[in-house]
């Protein structure tokens, strides 16, 4: 009822009456006051104007449940949201809830991680109290070979909720990265726990750097945060509402499709490397070249100094600019 009445202060552009909420929710109007004032308590500025009712005046930044769900817009991603004020890695719970038997769609969002995790057992920096660190619980009938593609949906679907609800020109860094100004915001990492021939669920932590305001040392030339790119702060639940509403959107193009191609142009024109020379570091060999974009299952083409055109497959690459990190 919390994130119901929520949901309705926020659609009310005026007062509601504590008797509209009463009748909405066949509730008494004790029940309605509690929630209400439990709302205050948690630092939701509420006015409450005799003979006129309630009004929404401002919400606090955070991410508890009944405030994403107040927000969403969606079928079924986020719809069921678990909130940790501290978890490990938020990919790791979400895999323990798809081991569980958690239903699709569930998400889980973390105040702070312990043991953030970038690909191939790097470290995510995960403090406390200013960014999103969020986790997906997917159950796709795709292939094993075509789960990859999701971590760029993903990153698409994140870049644009970026860029429409902050106005900041977010672009991907491809694969998984995503660059405000040339210094990355977010990290996307896939898991996935699969059979020979089928996948029993697919895990997309999203890491997004909102309200930081400083990094330590060795992060502060390459990483950077929404808030210290344009000096305005966010509320993270509403980009978090955002985000599930273009990924359920994304992913089921992709799942119609079964591939990139609905949107390998869309993903194109938001790739920062485009165009650009880059310098791709595979595990025992790198390549150089010209980026010239994805291709419908999302491997980076690059063109090479003698002409050749190579297709690069996310798995193990990290991709860097030949005169600095895009
Ligand atoms: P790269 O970004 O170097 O190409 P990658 O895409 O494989 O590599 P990820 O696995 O996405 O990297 O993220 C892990 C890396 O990101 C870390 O090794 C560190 O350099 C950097 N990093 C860690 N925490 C943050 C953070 N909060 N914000 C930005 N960058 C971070």
């Amino acid at each position: 009822m919390k994130a119901k009445i929520l949901s309705i202060l926020r659609e009310t552009d005026g007062y509601i009456s504590g008797q509209q909420l009463c009748e909405k929710f066949h509730v008494s109007r004790t029940a309605v006051w509690k929630v209400i004032e439990q709302l205050k308590a948690e630092g939701y500025q509420i006015e409450a104007v005799r003979n006129r009712g309630y009004h929404l005046e401002k919400s606090p930044d955070v991410m508890w449940p009944a405030e994403i769900e107040s927000l969403l817009d969606t079928e079924w991603a986020g719809r069921n949201v678990l909130y940790f004020s501290e978890a490990d890695s938020t990919n790791t719970r979400a895999k323990r809830l798809g081991e569980e038997g958690a239903v699709h769609g569930t998400l889980i969002v973390a105040e702070r991680q312990t043991e953030g995790k970038g690909r191939r057992g790097r470290r995510w920096e995960s403090p406390s109290g200013s960014s999103i660190y969020m986790s997906i619980l997917l159950r796709p009938d795709v292939l094993p070979n075509q789960a990859p593609m999701l971590t760029l949906v993903m990153a698409q679907s994140v870049t644009e909720a970026v860029r429409r609800t902050t106005g900041q020109e977010a672009l991907i860094k491809w694969p998984n990265d995503i660059v405000v100004n040339g210094k990355k915001v977010c990290g996307i990492l896939t898991e996935m726990s699969t059979e020979m021939e089928w996948i029993n669920y697919i895990v997309i932590g999203v890491g997004i750097n909102v309200n930081t305001e400083n990094f330590p040392s060795e992060l502060a030339e390459t990483a950077t945060s929404l808030y210290l790119e344009n000096g305005e702060k966010h509320c993270r639940a509403p980009l978090i509402a955002e985000i599930m509403k273009q990924f359920e959107k994304d992913y089921e193009m992709f799942l119609r499709i079964g591939d990139l191609s609905g949107m390998q142009e869309r993903y194109n024109r938001l790739l920062v490397n485009r165009g650009r020379e880059v310098r791709v570091l595979e595990p025992g060999d790198t390549c150089e070249g010209q980026a010239i974009g994805i291709n419908e299952t999302g491997e980076l083409l690059i063109r090479t100094g003698n002409g050749e055109t190579r297709a690069v497959y996310a798995g193990e690459v990290s991709v860097r600019g030949i005169y600095g990190y895009v």
